[in-house]
């Protein structure tokens, strides 16, 4: 059997710094986690960028350390972030997919950079790639591998994986370079996305503008059959349903539960994004304060926002506003002892994330759009005790899965107002059932299932493709 080649754009990896010597440890994300039962057996690898840019005298002392992670480095150039990755895939891509299109910058130099950087990852790939291996390449930077590599091996075994939205075929189509980014994607045997409307619209968008014959799931492209399904990622929730009990995440419990002793904690958790619906989430709060006086000194809204693409200007026009929105809002409300938003710009190791999770009454996630969302079902593993409300936008990929959170309109901030009122006078009972099936929900549909369903789905999708021939 030959290996499989795990390619993203970063290397599951963390980089410090000592005494002039850079080392090298494996980061614990949810993907990584995951996909550790593949890269880390075997001959198998893992392909990406480490995550910093690397002088050329030191690349081979990189590799080297890297390989004893079963991780393989593509260097990038600061031009190659510039325009591959800051312009290309999170100023084009990343808005379009988004649904808000207007913050689109269509600048052709950037698609130049992002074909050089996906050749890149090619050569990269083609000198460890053998007859034989399963390539499983993930997310919107590198949506012209499949195609580049097809051509070089036209029967190898490719998977792709989109973590974020695939768009309404209306607005895939503004892209210049949608047909080069489609026929790249469509090299794959298997392309997935969280959900049934991503798979919808990227079926729509394959017919409209390639003329492609399909037939239910199955994309036909030359002699290929080509499958494209949902397939929503879970976390591991066994590890966030453990978290509860360690002994420094319940040393954080404890602390947070004596300062916040006399108040319902909502809680939210972010990056900093505009799709991440964070303005108005804020407003439907202020609405709340403003229509609920008896309220008041009764609640906080723990916010974090994580730092993220701050080199991007929409991004930093972002944090100005959520600071001003915040400052107004604490400043009108607050009173000697109490304050309604407790707002934190900064990232949180995963232990102080628990605690939160054990602690917060009423879970808050209102995307605009998101691919799937990971914070609410890390949540839901965290309630051991089946308590706690989840409220949840319905343009999260996860509202399709936890259909017994509060589902909102984020853009309806009367109704997620509403929400916070229900949620917090939610009768016991119903909250349990429902946390109940969402905790049912979660843990079946684990990480670990994603990755097996995945794997499993490309080795049929293979087999059909050979009775075919
Ligand atoms: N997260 C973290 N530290 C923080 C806040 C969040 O490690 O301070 C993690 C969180 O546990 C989750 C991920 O970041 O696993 C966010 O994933 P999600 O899918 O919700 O959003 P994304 O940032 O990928 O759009």
């Amino acid at each position: 059997m030959g290996k499989t080649i795990i390619v993203s754009n970063r290397l599951p990896v963390k980089i410090t710094q000592e005494n002039n010597e850079l080392l090298f440890n494996s980061s614990e994300g949810g993907l990584a986690t995951g996909l550790g039962s593949i890269y880390k057996e075997n001959n198998n690898i893992w392909i990406g960028w480490p995550g910093m840019i690397i002088g050329e005298e030191e690349e081979k002392d990189v590799t080297e350390k890297l390989k004893d992670l079963n991780l393989i480095p593509v260097f990038l150039e600061e031009n190659d972030i510039k325009h591959y990755y800051e312009g290309f895939s999170n100023e084009i891509l990343w808005p379009v997919f988004h649904y808000i299109s207007t913050y689109a910058r269509f600048d052709p130099d950037n698609w130049e950079s992002y074909k050089e950087v996906n050749e890149k990852f090619a050569t990269v790939i083609l000198s460890y790639l053998e007859p034989g291996d399963t390539l499983w390449i993930h997310d919107y930077q590198l949506l012209l591998l499949p195609g580049i590599i097809r051509k070089q091996f036209p029967d190898i075994s490719i998977a792709f994986f989109q973590h974020i939205p695939f768009p309404s075929q209306e607005l895939f189509r503004l892209i210049p370079w949608r047909k080069e980014l489609l026929r790249g994607m469509l090299g794959a045997d298997l392309i997935g996305f969280h959900t049934f409307d991503d798979v919808r619209h990227f079926i729509s968008a394959a017919t409209h503008l390639l003329d492609l014959h399909v037939d239910g799931n199955m994309i036909r492209s030359g002699d290929r059959a080509i499958g494209v399904e949902p397939f929503p990622m879970g976390i591991d929730a066994q590890k966030f349903s453990d978290l509860s009990n360690d002994e420094t995440v319940i040393e954080h419990i404890k602390s947070l539960k004596e300062h916040y002793k006399n108040q319902k904690i909502f809680l939210s958790i972010d990056r900093l994004d505009y799709s991440k619906g964070i303005i108005q989430r804020l407003e439907a709060f202020e609405l709340f304060l403003q229509e609920n006086p008896d309220y008041h000194e009764k609640v906080v809204l723990f916010m974090i926002v994580v730092p993220s693409r701050d080199n991007v200007a929409e991004y930093q026009r972002l944090k100005n506003e959520i600071d001003r929105i915040v400052g107004n809002i604490n400043s009108h409300y607050r009173k000697l002892e109490w304050y309604p938003i407790a707002y934190f710009y900064q990232s949180y190791p995963v232990e102080f994330l628990s605690a939160l999770y054990n602690i917060a009454d009423v879970c808050l996630i209102t995307p605009m759009r998101d691919g799937m969302n990971l914070v609410c079902k890390e949540y839901v593993a965290s309630r051991n005790d089946n308590t706690g409300v989840l409220i949840l936008s319905e343009m999260a990929g996860a509202s399709k899965e936890l259909i017994d959170a509060i589902i909102v309109n984020p853009n309806n901030i009367h109704k997620v107002k509403n929400a916070l009122i229900e949620a917090l006078n939610m009768p016991e009972e119903e909250m349990r059932e429902r946390m109940i099936a969402m905790r049912q929900m979660v843990f079946k549909y684990n990480i670990y299932h994603w990755v097996k369903i995945y794997m499993q789905r490309l080795k049929d999708i293979k087999s059909t493709q050979l009775s075919m021939k």
